[in-house]
């Protein structure tokens, strides 16, 4: 049996899956991962919260870094990778998604807004650090465009930031409550695309697997948590999930 094969008899024999996915299911929709050979990180060392907070020099180099990427996440369509979890969602198979990424792209792909878990923040708008008032891209974008000034909140003066989650910074609590009670419950969690460097998400794929859910890796090179993996797959998310469709 293919590996495709084995993925196809799971998801069949499963009622509870759970996606978990990294940087590398949104390569395939033009979005640069972090680790890749022309990721993120080759080009530049990420800003961790204390410097963000600490610095305004930081603060400047990391709304000039969301604006550059903005023009690439904003074109962004979901890919294959994403529609078949939306297919598979759709039909009932999938209770949930948690996701590290920030794009939105699980559910322009199909997934209700209130399923898909984001552990790592939304980057589609920013919010104060004090107050947690939301402020929009298009408003800092305003403030910025005048000598690089930095947003402040309307409401109480405090720092405004994306509202993603930075190095350093500390989770959101309610996220990661409801992505371990999905892992729980899962019986089968399929992560796709992330290299499991990054904790503490790293540590949800092993509390499913923990619990009694197969675990299922794809992802284009091998995993720290492949150990746990019933089942590894190290090829393209997109192929593979597709592949699994023509079963
Ligand atoms: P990562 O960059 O550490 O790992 C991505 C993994 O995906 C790599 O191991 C790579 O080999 C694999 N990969 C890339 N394209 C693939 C493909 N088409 N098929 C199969 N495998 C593929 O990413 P991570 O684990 O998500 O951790 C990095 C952090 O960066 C996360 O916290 C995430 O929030 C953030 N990030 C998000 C985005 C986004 O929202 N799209 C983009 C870059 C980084």
């Amino acid at each position: 049996m293919s590996d495709i094969e084995k993925l196809a008899h799971f998801i069949d024999a499963s009622q509870n899956i759970v996606f978990f996915t990294g940087a590398g299911i949104s390569t395939e929709s033009g979005i640069p991962d972090f680790r890749s050979p022309g990721g993120l990180w080759e080009k530049n060392r990420p800003i961790d919260f204390s410097e963000f907070i600490a610095s305004e020099d930081a603060r400047r180099e990391a709304w000039r870094r969301k604006f550059n990427m903005e023009r690439v996440m904003k074109g962004a369509e979901p890919n294959i990778g994403h529609k078949v979890i939306g297919e598979l969602y759709s039909a009932g198979k999938v209770n949930a998604v948690v996701t590290q990424n920030i794009d939105g792209l699980h559910q322009l792909g199909g997934v209700a807004d209130e399923d898909v878990i984001e552990i790592h923040g939304n980057g589609t708008y920013a919010k104060c650090l004090e107050c947690h008032k939301k402020m929009s891209l298009d408003a800092v974008k305003k403030i910025f465009a005048v000598n690089e000034t930095l947003p402040t909140c309307s409401q109480c003066g405090g720092i405004v930031k994306t509202a993603t989650i930075s190095f350093g910074q500390a989770m959101p609590e309610e996220e990661m409550r409801r992505a371990e009670m999905e892992a729980i419950e899962s019986d089968l969690f399929i992560v796709a695309g992330s290299s499991l460097v990054v904790f503490p998400a790293a540590n949800i794929p092993v509390i499913a697997a923990q619990h009694g859910a197969k675990l299922v890796i794809i992802n284009r090179e091998e995993t720290p948590l492949d150990p746990y993996a019933e089942l590894t797959i190290n090829s393209e998310i997109g192929e593979t999930l597709s592949g699994v469709t023509k079963m």
